[in-house]
This record gives C-alpha cells, sequence and structure tokens, in this order.
C-alpha cells in the first residue's frame, strides 16, 4: 500500500481521514500546524502527539517536500527554482523579492494544454497536472529560503484547468492553520477560461489576473486558442461578476508584441474593452525565445502604450527589465532543462 501524502489534503480532508483512524478533530489541527507553520516533514518532529499515534501515522502516511534541483539567482535576487518530481517531470517556481513583500510564482501544470502562440509553456504541450501537494511544495521550499507574502499562479501551466488541485492548495495557504497567506495577496491567472472563472469564484475568494493580450477577437483567436471557444465578450463579463475579494481589483495582463498588438489603436481599443471593469493594467514586454516568430515591442511602443493608458487615468504597470525575469516563469527555465537533456541524449548515443 503506498502511503498517503498528507499534503493532497486541506484542513478538512486531513479531519477526515484521521477520523477514520478514530482520531479526534483537533490532531488535524495541529498536523496543519506542524506541516505548514514548522515545516515539519517527519511525524516523530510532532511532539504533542503520542508515539503509538506517531507509530501509527508513520506507517500508513507521509508529508513529502521538495528540494529544488537547480536555482538561479538574477542579478536584482529575482529566485527561478527547479523542481523535479517523482516522475522525473519538473517543474518551476520564481521567488521575486520586494522590500520583504516577498511574491512567488507558482506553477500548476507540467506545461500547458492551452497552446497560446507566443508562449515557451505552451509548445510542451500538456504532459500532466500538478497534484495539491506538488503546487504547496513550491511554497513551502521557496518559505525555506524567505517569508512568502504573495503568491501569483503565473508559472507554468493553465491554473483553471487544474481547478480541484489549485483550490485545494489555496485553501491550504488561506487557513489560519496552514499557511495563513491572505486572500488578497493571493492570485490566479488565467488565459479565459469562462466556465471556470465563475466556478473558481464560487469556491474561494482571492484576486484575478486575466492574459487578455490582444483588443479584437480576429488576433486574440489567432494567439490564443481558447478565444475561438470564449471571445471577448464572454471573458470580459466573467471577468465583470467574479468576486474579488473587497475593494481589489482585476489585473489585465497585456504581453506587448512588437508590431502584432503594441500600437496605439490597440491601446485605444484596450482602455474601451476594459472600461467598465474595475481593473489594473499589467504590461509585459514579450520577453523572446527560441522558435517563436515573435518579436519584443520597441521601448518607444512600451511607453507610448503605458502614457496612452496613464493619461487616462488606468492603473498601469510596465514590468521593466525585470518583466523578463518574471515571464521566465513561464516555462523557459524547464526549456533549458530539456535543452540540456537532450544535448546529454545525444552525447550519450
Ligand atoms: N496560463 C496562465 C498563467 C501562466 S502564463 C495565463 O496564461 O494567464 C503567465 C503570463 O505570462 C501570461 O500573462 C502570459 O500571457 C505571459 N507570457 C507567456 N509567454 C510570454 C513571453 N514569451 N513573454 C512575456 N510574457 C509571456
Ligand atoms: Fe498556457 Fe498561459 Fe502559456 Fe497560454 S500563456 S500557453 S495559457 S501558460
Amino acid at each position: 500500500m503506498p502511503k498517503t501524502d498528507l499534503k493532497n489534503f486541506n484542513l478538512q480532508e486531513l479531519e477526515q481521514f484521521l477520523s477514520g483512524k478514530g482520531k479526534e478533530r483537533f490532531r488535524a489541527t495541529q498536523i496543519f500546524k506542524w506541516i505548514y507553520q514548522l515545516g515539519a516533514t517527519s511525524f516523530e518532529q510532532m511532539t504533542n502527539l503520542s508515539k503509538d499515534f506517531r507509530a501509527e501515522l508513520e506507517a500508513t502516511a507521509c508529508i513529502s517536500e521538495f528540494t529544488a534541483a537547480t536555482v538561479e539567482e538574477g542579478s536584482d535576487g529575482v529566485r527561478k527554482y527547479l523542481f523535479t518530481l517523482e516522475d522525473g517531470e519538473a517543474v518551476e517556481s520564481v521567488l521575486i523579492p520586494d522590500e520583504g513583500r516577498n511574491t512567488l510564482c507558482v506553477s500548476t501544470q507540467v506545461g500547458c494544454a492551452m497552446g497560446c502562440e507566443f508562449c515557451l509553456t505552451g509548445t510542451f504541450k500538456l504532459k500532466r497536472n500538478l497534484t495539491t501537494a506538488e503546487i504547496i511544495n513550491q511554497v513551502c521550499a521557496a518559505k525555506k529560503d524567505a517569508e512568502i507574502r504573495n503568491i501569483v499562479f503565473m508559472g507554468m501551466g493553465e491554473p483553471l484547468q487544474n481547478l480541484d488541485n489549485l483550490v485545494r492548495a489555496i485553501e491550504i495557504m488561506l487557513n489560519g492553520n496552514g499557511l495563513q497567506l491572505s486572500n488578497r495577496r493571493i492570485t490566479v491567472s488565467t488565459c479565459g477560461l469562462v466556465p471556470q472563472m465563475a466556478e473558481l469564484g464560487r469556491r474561494v475568494t482571492v484576486n484575478l489576473a486575466v492574459s487578455l493580450n490582444a483588443t479584437t477577437d480576429e488576433l486574440r483567436s489567432q494567439i490564443m486558442p481558447i478565444n475561438r471557444k470564449y471571445p471577448l465578450k464572454e471573458l470580459l463579463k466573467a471577468c465583470r461578476e467574479f468576486p474579488l475579494p473587497s475593494s481589489r481589483k482585476i489585473t489585465i495582463e497585456y504581453v506587448l508584441i512588437g508590431g502584432l498588438n503594441d500600437s496605439l489603436e490597440d491601446a485605444k481599443r484596450l482602455l474601451k474593452l476594459t472600461s467598465d471593469i474595475p481593473n489594473k493594467v499589467n504590461l509585459i514586454p514579450f520577453n523572446e525565445h527560441e522558435g517563436a516568430g515573435f518579436k519584443s515591442p520597441t521601448q518607444a511602443a512600451v511607453d507610448a502604450f503605458h502614457k496612452y493608458l496613464i493619461d487616462r487615468n488606468v492603473t498601469v504597470i510596465t514590468r521593466s527589465s525585470r518583466g523578463g525575469e518574471i515571464s521566465a516563469a513561464c516555462g523557459q527555465l524547464k526549456g533549458k532543462l530539456d535543452k540540456l537533456k537532450l544535448i546529454n541524449e545525444v552525447e550519450d548515443v
């Protein structure tokens, strides 16, 4: 019998698991605290549980953890973690420091099925969903290096395609006996899976970011296939209806691609499309990578786009030099690993 990984349970599920062993509810709270607040990875450490109980747990359960296969540190302190999974797949997280208000960019899938033309993760196709434990372990591992204040689900994968594990991981993050994060500091980013946006909102309260990236259905359908299923009108309606934490705004992510979606006409349409949605705009200059036929925008185009929106009272953040490193969360480190593997395999022959 394989052991049950307790990191796949939210608190309620842990209570159920333990009640199956005839244990009281508060035992689950104790264990949850050991795991998420004290970082315990063995039952031996749990000194407020009886020896017998610990032995019983040891026999049937385990607490998984991640150790990074590689950590790359950027010039500005951005740390990219690569974690190897039990089946040999790999997944990455990015820690973005900001004067003690650290943000961790978390992955939810190995690869991605959405096939956005400009995105490196998309070219890997979907290998599989991450388990709840694999999502939460990214946070637990980074937490050993730095206090994590914000979580953004902007790493590899489309979070809303792995909704159950996403929601369970968020429940662990929000739980007062778990990671104790605030729902105002957790943001789920989606390419626009409309029904799942509504379901996410029904199940948990968190911030939402939507990767818009184009202002006409024609262009959006061309670069983001999901738009053929859920066109702009439906997507914007889902944004309008999304139940955010109080006084929060939806983040509209917009990857500026040189000569494709970076004109003032685009800025104008963006303003119009989002005018009735409380929002802030996150401009991300396209990060060039091998194999993509797209170009980064010129600095002048980025500045003009930014200014157009700022002048019309839109809250805009442009990810400048850091943008490259942050969007490296989107599959780029894994890309390097695969290339390395390929080189090694070729050399082995
Ligand atoms: N699948 C989700 C979350 C992960 S992608 C989503 O699409 O929202 C995180 C962000 O990186 C998205 O906004 C995406 O548009 C952006 N992105 C993807 N490839 C990029 C690249 N090469 N340069 C800059 N941003 C990119
Ligand atoms: Fe997937 Fe997001 Fe990349 Fe699109 S942008 S392929 S949804 S990870």
